[in-house]
């Protein structure tokens, strides 16, 4: 956490521990504040009114000027003593000196505008810097405090929170679902857009799963929870807009780590401003140093920045983990993609069953359906669905063995099976050579092919067909234009169907026949002379995934691996996502830059200004302002980033 700064940023602290899920702390603070702002301010200007139209009242102009600037001062001293109290020089102290100065010095109505200007700074931070707060408040109320739990029979409200793994819960139209489930009875459609960010709706049936804040359109289902609380996804959604609000940029995190040091060097500075400066204007001079020296725009540069960056990205369903990858995002210069549901919509369906003499095409089917019934595999989820359309009865299977990337293998009524790539079939022993694939037939040429073995010998080949992702090609061109000149595709698929796809996306570099650690070479060897992103389905590219700079797994809603071996995690499988978020986070490094110049520019040409005795007390205060305010205003223009994305009626 930046230990630096104003207010706002302890008073959050506590806010945080005290609840942070109660709604509007942070608001009904600043409520109060402001309220405290104007009465404050009423009697300030007051003072002034007064001092115009009874110059004599010297007593009651001086009178209203003191009380007004110790009722906008109060609430910076108290955090000023708190702070010093738990032994945190915070920057409040050099605010709450300077108000002490400036009224030490009888000058009650500087001090009062000079609190004014502060305190309206400070509300405006605390606002700001409650933005993660106010993002988590908006999701919790996406999720409905009470649910409908099913009881034998009956049906009964009871609280989200006491929801636990394995109750059951009716969900009507129109409702949002409490938790994660599964549906276990009924169908209807869902509009999952305050996850994923795409607002067309899905249909989901029995066994599918729901997420909690989606919501429920069309018919009414018996859900059966999941996962409750931080563990569902929009928990995970939660976690991560509390790290951007507790990230620190590089910068931040030096300042952080020299922030003991500030205050009393600026105290010191201040100390010798006053000895050295003409004695009539010193304390002017000190008063005005301490008051612009507080950095609240520095401190505020990055986490306001990156706060609007993650809310645009949760918005378009992009999750990011630890926010530090926004950084390593803006700098990435390639990208390995996975071809198989990356690319490809990797539903793969069964093109071509081709057996060798003497067996038959559906006895190939059943064994191969047969070995591969518990794997999860594309090719094994295509053989289930053909062989359950056939109607074919399939058999027990024991010692099942999986081998990621080359194949699966098991015992099937006492002969061994196997079915994978050739390559790996051969290393067990087998002899494919009866088998030529023509790779001049395009079509053929095009397949995905897994060979079928049993007690040893090749009983034919099964081919796969894949289609192309709507976006893929766009987005290559997309990469391309942001200069990210290599896009490569690394696959465990056969050269020939490597060399279509390649060809039809405009991938000038792949890899095919590869085994996950091929993949993780091609990405090592890519890495030592750039930043590379790899992008996967996150099921079987976990290495890849990890071993990039970036890896950036899809189509992540409810699945726990995608989000555990990626740095960041799109709910959806729209692949646009990508080159937004390449734009998102070049975007929120160049605002986070602008905004530490900035609050630099003013922090030290203040100083300057200050110890020179070129700039008076509220003029500082006011600068102090107006530079947190640019700052917001600088940051916030992130927030809208990537919004034609949410709001066009996507087709995916
Ligand atoms: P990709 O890199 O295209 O995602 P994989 O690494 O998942 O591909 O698999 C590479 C190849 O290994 C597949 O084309 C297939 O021939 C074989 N293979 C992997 N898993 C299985 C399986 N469960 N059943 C049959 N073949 C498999
Ligand atoms: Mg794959």
């Amino acid at each position: 956490m930046a230990s630096v700064c104003c207010a706002a940023h302890s008073e959050l602290e506590q806010d945080k521990q005290n609840n942070i899920q109660s709604e509007g702390v942070g608001h009904n603070r600043s409520m109060g504040r402001l309220r405290q702002a104007l009465i404050g301010g009423i009697f300030v200007v007051n003072s002034f009114i007064l001092r115009m139209l009874l110059p004599d009242q010297e007593f009651m102009y001086e009178a209203s000027a003191l009380l007004g600037s110790l009722i906008l001062a109060l609430p910076i001293f108290i955090t000023a003593i708190k702070d010093l109290y738990h032994g945190k020089v915070y920057m409040n102290e050099l605010v709450a000196l300077a108000i002490l100065a400036a009224m030490s010095s009888g000058n009650f109505r500087e001090a009062g505008l000079i609190s004014f200007f502060l305190l309206i700074s400070i509300i405006i931070e605390s606002r700001t810097a409650s933005g993660a707060q106010r993002s988590i408040e908006a999701l919790v109320k996406l999720t409905p405090s009470t649910a409908n739990k099913i009881v034998g029979n009956n049906e009964t409200e009871v609280d989200v929170i006491d929801l636990v793994l394995g109750d059951v819960v009716r969900v009507r139209p129109g409702d949002n679902f409490p938790t994660d489930g599964l549906i276990i009875s009924g169908d209807s459609t869902v509009n999952q857009a305050s996850i994923t960010g795409e607002s067309l709706p899905v249909d989901k049936a029995e066994n599918e799963d729901v997420f909690a804040g989606t919501q429920n359109l069309t018919g009414s289902l018996e859900v059966k929870v999941t996962k409750v609380g931080e563990d569902t996804t929009l928990g995970k959604v939660k976690e991560m807009i509390l790290a951007a609000e507790n990230s620190g940029h590089r910068v931040v995190r030096i300042i952080d780590k020299y922030a003991g040091y500030y205050t009393p060097t600026i105290v010191m500075l201040a100390l010798l401003t006053w000895w050295l400066s003409p004695v009539d204007d010193a304390m002017n001079r000190v008063i005005t140093l301490l008051v612009i020296s507080c950095p609240c725009a520095i401190v505020l540069a990055t986490p306001t920045a990156i706060l609007a960056a993650v809310a645009a990205a949760a918005r378009l369903g992009i999750y990011i983990k630890n926010v530090s990858d926004l950084e390593v995002a803006a700098k990435v210069r390639a990208f390995v993609f996975d071809k198989t549901g990356t690319l490809t919509e990797g539903q793969l369906s069964v093109a071509r069953l081709s057996p060798v003499e003497g067996i038959e095409p559906a006895e190939l089917l059943h064994v191969a359906a047969s070995v591969e019934k518990h794997s999860n595999h594309p090719t094994a989820i295509a053989l289930q669905t053909i062989a359950a359309e056939a109607d074919l009865k399939l058999d027990e299977i024991i010692q099942f063995s999986e081998v990621h990337g080359k194949g699966v293998r098991g015992t099937m009524l006492d002969s061994e099976c196997i079915v994978g790539r050739q390559k790996w079939v051969e290393s067990l022993g087998v002899d494919t050579s009866s088998i030529v694939l023509e790779e001049d037939d395009s079509e053929q040429a095009g397949m995905s092919v897994v060979f079928v073995a049993r007690k040893g010998v090749v009983i034919g080949w099964i081919g796969f067909k894949d289609r192309v992702r709507t976006h893929s090609a766009q987005i290559i061109k997309d990469l391309h234009k942001l200069g990210i000149n290599s896009c490569s595709m690394v696959t465990g698929d056969r050269e020939s169907v490597a060399t279509q796809v390649a060809a039809h996306l405009g991938i000038e570099e792949f890899r095919s026949d590869c085994l996950p650690e091929t993949k993780v070479e091609h990405v090592e060897i890519l890495k030592k002379e750039m930043t590379v992103a790899v992008i996967g389905d996150g099921v079987n590219d976990a290495p890849a995934l990890a071993a990039g700079d970036l890896g950036i797994a899809m189509g992540a809603i409810g699945s726990d691996i995608a989000v555990n071996s990626a740095s960041i995690a799109l709910m959806t499988n729209d692949l646009r996502r990508v080159p937004m978020l390449i734009t998102l986070s070049r975007k929120a490094v160049s605002i986070i830059n602008q905004n530490l110049f900035i609050g630099f520019l003013f922090v030290i040409g203040g100083i300057l200004l200050a110890v020179f005795g070129r700039m008076n007390p509220i003029l500082a205060a006011v600068m102090h302002l107006f530079s947190t305010l640019i700052i917001l205003f600088n940051s916030a223009r992130l927030v809208r980033t990537g919004e034609e994305l949410t709001l066009e009626g996507e087709s995916q």
